[in-house]
């Protein structure tokens, strides 16, 4: 099956202001791409189909041309999204990340508990849900703002609570899985202890009915299904299919390329088309990969139902 791109996810750096537990970006402090370089890279993508792009990172609020990426990527036609911790969400900043044309903003929230958030995140909880509610105040589309929560054994018995706060401020929650490490360590770390398994099976099943029937999660039956498998199971055994090798592609903070950021990445160096790049047996088998779903099986990470 050909490469026919549609979307892509761009990690504009691997640094971060935040302290997760499960995440080891923090510790590395690598900055990612120039604007200019970003430019080039949102060109190629839009010359190859791509009509959305989302940005991540590390934090991509630590990033001051986040605004020119934003703008570059609305003239080329694209809808953006952007994933943030909040912490840097000040008025201004908001101001100018919405004017510059983004779509959606997403901000990651496990808990509405100070205690739990902090543990969590190693951050105060305060700025973060002053954050998500001026971003509530100043974004009307109902599509255009999210809170995006992970679900480990921390957070698992905080998440009714977290839904029903974000039904009173009429914020979508959409649940995530812990996916992979990021470079923090498993062995001996906090992350396994963090990570559910099939005992948790029935208070994760539980958990989402409770989140569900507040009517603050958008995320489909289908999807919540998937992520209740892979969050006590590590992958989705149901699933047959995944459309992610074909239509997605991740850009890495240092211009690596991949179908999906949990199958290996390939060196992208500067002047070669993307268009050659997409064309070559190893980007092919990659997607090819994806597509036979030899590869971690979470059918999650491709998958957008808001
Ligand atoms: S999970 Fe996200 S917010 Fe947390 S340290 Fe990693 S990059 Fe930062
Ligand atoms: S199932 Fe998950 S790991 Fe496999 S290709 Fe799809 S998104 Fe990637």
């Amino acid at each position: 099956m050909p490469v026919s791109l549609t979307s892509a996810h761009i990690a504009l750096s691997r640094m971060c202001n935040s302290r997760c537990l499960y995440c080891g970006i923090w510790k590395e402090r690598l900055p990612g791409p120039t604007c200019g370089r970003l430019a080039g890279v949102l060109d190629q993508l839009a010359d190859n189909g791509v009509k959305s792009v989302s940005f991540t990172g590390g934090e991509p609020l630590l990033r001051q041309d986040l605004e020119a990426i934003l703008e570059h990527a609305t003239k080329l036609g694209m809808q953006t999204s952007l994933a943030t911790n909040g912490i840097l969400l000040t008025d201004d900043r908001l101001a100018s990340i919405l004017d510059s044309g983004l779509t959606t903003l997403v901000v990651s929230l496990d808990s509405v508990d100070p205690g739990i958030y902090e543990r969590l995140r190693g951050r105060p909880l305060a700025p973060v849900i002053e954050s998500v509610l001026r971003a509530r105040q100043r974004i009307s589309s109902p599509r255009g703002l999210a809170v995006s929560a992970v679900m480990t054994s921390l957070s698992l018995p905080e998440l009714p609570r977290l839904a029903a706060w974000c039904s009173t401020n009429s914020v979508p929650l959409s649940l995530q899985p812990l996916h992979g490490v990021w470079g923090a360590e498993e062995d001996g770390s906090e992350l396994a202890s963090l990570r559910l398994d099939p005992h948790d099976a029935e208070r994760v099943r539980n958990t989402i009915s409770v989140v569900k029937a507040s009517g603050a999660c958008p995320n489909n039956a289908e999807y919540l299904e998937a992520l209740s498998e892979f969050s006590i199971g590590r992958e989705v055994v149901t699933r047959t299919t995944c459309t992610t090798g074909r239509t997605s592609i991740v850009v890495y903070w240092d211009l690596g390329i991949s179908p999906c950021w949990n199958l290996p990445r390939l060196d992208w160096g500067e002047g070669i088309p993307l268009k050659t790049m997409l064309q070559q047996d190893a980007y092919r088998t990659l997607a090819a990969q994806a597509e036979a779903l030899d590869c971690p099986r979470c059918w999650l990470a491709c998958y957008h139902d808001m």
